[in-house]
């Protein structure tokens, strides 16, 4: 276990897909995961998966991993339940409608295929949607899968080319000499590296201040909410009334969306449990949504942990020092771009570039920021009530 070319921090979706592609172009590569394979955000997510409209600068890398999607499972030889469906975008009130009409204008600026629906074009798609339904839009490239299958998808595929995994192992400290890293603590021994990519969620800042740099993510808990089995509905993934969701393969419908809840992580912490308030008021929204599910009974909920930067988009870069080290943070996306971040994160480390534009989600673009800059923003946890 004591060497390796790569060491990857953090066995979640983007570190397993890193690791999967660097280990398929011959690579030496080890992931180092605390806990298991998806056992955070990777694993706990809506399964969501979108052209990224609503954000430019994700665009180019959200495109690429929708075309990466379709193939995946016969790339990595294991399922990922990806329905490739389309994406529907719903209306219940005029805050919404206008955001409709922003989210179509992005789309067509950014020569993204989406077609507007009127409530009656809403309803044959999704059977049982509200009455109080505006409008839509419809965007054929998007689409789901299940987290867990597709994580573990990328960590069997990974294992099958010679990739090595260590499960219940924490990275605890980074050795840098002449601003290079040089190896990592964990809780298993020291691992020499040429090269580290930290893919660690939340706990990629506390990594990055071991090796003097700051990378500003606060991170935040969110909750999803899984209903009772239901025969076949809508095979479309479904936004609306701040919710967002998916039928899934079994059945259940799977929604989450709601109140980012600010706390602090540590090196270690074990995952977050759901908050009962805001488990209701994503069932009351839901039922709001989907009257016609509204008597079936929510029979699982949990919570999942977001890293969140200041504009609320990913992190990926190659700091100037130490120079062999790779930063990758997902502000909530990561499910989706997982395959092209995969993708990008290999290819910087093979050639030092990629050929997808990721310039917009550099670390730099937040070198004014202060220290306090989360304390600033009131995105620190609330105060506890005695
Ligand atoms: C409830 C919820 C719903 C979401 N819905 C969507 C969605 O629909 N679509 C979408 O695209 N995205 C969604 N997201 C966001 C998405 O899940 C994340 O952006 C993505 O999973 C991030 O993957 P990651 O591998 O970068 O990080 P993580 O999944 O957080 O993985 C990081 C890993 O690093 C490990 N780690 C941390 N510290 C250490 C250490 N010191 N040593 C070793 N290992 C360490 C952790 O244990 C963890 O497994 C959602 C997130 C949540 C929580």
């Amino acid at each position: 276990m004591n060497e390796a070319e790569i060491v990857v921090i953090g066995g979640g979706v983007s570190g397993l897909s890193s690791a999967y592609f660097l280990a398929k172009a011959g690579k030496n590569v080890v992931v180092v995961e605390k806990g298991m394979v998806g056992g955070e955000a990777s694993g706990r997510n809506g399964g969501m998966i979108s052209e990224r409209t609503d954000e430019p600068a994700l665009i180019p890398l959200a495109l690429e991993s929708v075309r990466l999607w379709t193939t995946l499972e016969d790339e990595l030889g294991y399922p990922t339940e990806f329905i490739h469906q389309g994406r529907i975008q719903v209306a219940v009130s005029e805050e919404e409608m206008g955001d409709i009409f922003t989210e179509r204008d992005h789309a067509l600026h950014h020569g993204i295929s989406v077609e507007q629906l009127d409530p009656s074009e809403i309803s044959e798609l999704i059977p049982g949607i509200s009455g109080r339904t505006l409008g839509g839009l419809f965007f054929a490239n998007g689409g789901h899968a299940n987290p867990q299958r597709a994580v573990q998808a990328f960590a069997w595929a990974f294992q099958d080319r010679g990739g090595r995994l260590y499960q219940n192992t924490a990275v605890t400290g980074i050795n840098v000499e002449d601003d290079r890293v040089t190896s990592v603590e964990t809780t298993a021994g020291t691992i020499a590296a040429d090269v580290v990519v930290a893919t660690a969620g939340p706990q990629t800042t506390l990594l990055a201040d071991m090796v003097g740099l700051h990378v500003p993510v606060a991170p935040a808990r969110v909750e999803i909410i899984a209903t009772a089995p239901l025969e076949p509905l809508f095979d479309i993934a479904l936004v609306g009334n701040g919710l967002y969701g998916r039928q899934a393969a079994r059945g259940n419908l799977l929604f989450g969306g709601g109140a980012h809840e600010w706390i602090d992580v540590g090196l270690t912490s074990e995952p977050a449990k759901p908050n009962t308030p805001l488990i209701r008021n994503i069932a009351r929204r839901l039922a709001e949504l989907l009257p016609a599910v509204a008597d079936v009974p929510v029979i699982r909920s949990w919570a999942g942990i977001v890293e969140q930067a200041p504009d609320y988009m990913p992190i990926i870069d190659i700091p100037d020092t130490p120079s062999n080290y790779i930063i990758v943070t997902a502000s909530a996306h990561g499910f989706g771009i997982a395959p092209a971040t995969g993708k990008v994160v290999s290819d910087l480390v093979l050639q030092g570039k990629s050929n997808i534009d990721i310039s917009g989600l550099t670390l730099n673009r937040f070198s004014h920021l202060t220290p306090d800059w989360r304390k600033k923003r009131g995105w620190v946890p609330a105060p506890e009530h005695p």
